[in-house]
């Protein structure tokens, strides 16, 4: 027996992670470049301060007030509105996420989702013990629906992950995806939409979150980790039936978000407007960006994110590398071939161009 003892499926394992290297142009992780204002990190301290001189008390295991002001954060984006009793919040989508698999995966059920994807949802289904189903994507990442709806009633999955956008290659879900997927989920699963990027979308491209009150195995989550530029807050979020978040409420480890970060997003919500601020400026850097690449000659994924997926290379470890000697950090990631671009700042995404110019002519 080797030690430690660790489970047989684990061993050897390495932890998922992109590189953290400090170089000075990080574009690996999907951030939003730009920091809060030193009005938006007083207010953060001050609230802060104040959650300090009650911290020999648990916090408010419910999280009522946090789910409040993100319910009337997420109205904004469905005319039919959200209440805080159909949002949950965790330490980032990631948890989210965890958390519903351990609620409606385990052992005997299956869950699924389409690949090329976010690639912690196997870990999510291995974690719980829950059987993992991979569908595949057409050569342009869209998702064929009818053989979709196919695998899902050959599969029967009692949860479908889906993101829109897409990571890594920026695709959005047709609107008419999400209805017909939810409807052949059907009730004995959820269909978990992962707008992480949503608030990045274009014009025009509807949430998901609009088909809520026809669809009650649909399940909405959301970030404050990209456009609302808080990744270090760590606080994800859903939005579903209640009955959904009462089932996550067995699983969760009780006071599971600490009362500093209570507080802390509910400040960084009230700066909502600043720290989204920048997502107009990000999405025209982003359509530049693709534009440029594909003048190129190069390959690019149609972005609906803070992204963009272009290839293909012959040896893209040789590119990734390549830009990294000179400074810019971008991501390894997506079929053989592909590499990813966070969307920085203006002076950034220059420094990328002029490094990638150098790398391959
Ligand atoms: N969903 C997708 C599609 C992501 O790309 C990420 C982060 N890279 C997450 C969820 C998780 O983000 P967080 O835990 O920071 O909310």
């Amino acid at each position: 027996m080797t030690f430690p003892p660790i489970r047989e499926e684990l061993r050897g394992l390495e932890p998922y992670g992109a590189p953290q290297l400090d170089v000075p142009v990080q574009l690996n992780t999907n951030e939003n470049p730009y920091g809060p204002s030193p009005a938006c990190v007083a207010d953060i301290a001050t609230a802060v301060a104040h959650a300090a001189s009650g911290l020999h008390r648990y916090p408010d295991r419910e999280h009522v007030e946090l789910r409040t002001a993100l319910a009337a954060y997420l109205s904004a984006d469905t005319p039919h509105g959200v209440t805080p009793e159909q949002v949950w919040a965790a330490n980032g989508s990631n948890e989210v996420m965890l958390q519903l698999l351990q609620a409606f995966g385990g052992p005997g059920r299956a869950a699924l989702s389409f690949a090329p994807t976010y690639s912690m949802y196997p870990e999510y289904a291995r974690d719980t013990h829950t059987r993992w189903v991979q569908g595949h994507r057409a050569d342009d990442f869209s998702i064929d629906l009818d053989a979709a709806v196919a695998l899902i009633e050959a599969e029967r999955p009692s949860v479908v992950l889906l993101p829109s956008p897409n990571n890594p290659t920026g695709t959005a879900l047709p609107p008419e995806a999400v209805g017909r997927l939810a409807t052949a989920v059907g009730e004995q699963g959820i269909l978990v939409v992962d707008e992480a990027y949503g608030e990045f979308r274009r014009a025009g491209v509807p949430s998901a979150l609009e088909l809520l009150p026809e669809h009650r195995n649909l399940v909405v989550t959301r970030t404050m980790s990209k456009a609302f530029a808080a990744a270090g807050l760590r606080l994800g979020y859903l939005a579903a039936d209640p009955a959904i978040c009462d089932a996550i409420r067995v699983v969760r480890l009780p006071y599971h978000l600490s009362a500093v970060t209570q507080a802390t997003a509910l400040a960084a919500l009230r700066h909502a407007p600043e720290l989204l601020g920048k997502v107009d400026e990000l999405r025209a850097e982003r359509d530049a960006t693709v534009a440029w690449l594909r003048e190129r000659g190069l390959q690019v994924a149609d972005s609906d994110a803070n992204f963009a997926l272009f290839g293909t290379f012959p040896d893209r470890h040789a590119v990734w590398q390549g830009l990294l000697d000179r400074g810019v950090l971008i991501r390894e990631v997506g079929p053989d071939g592909w590499l990813r671009v966070s969307i920085g700042t203006a002076d950034e995404m220059q420094a990328f161009r002029k490094a990638l110019t150098e790398v391959v002519g």
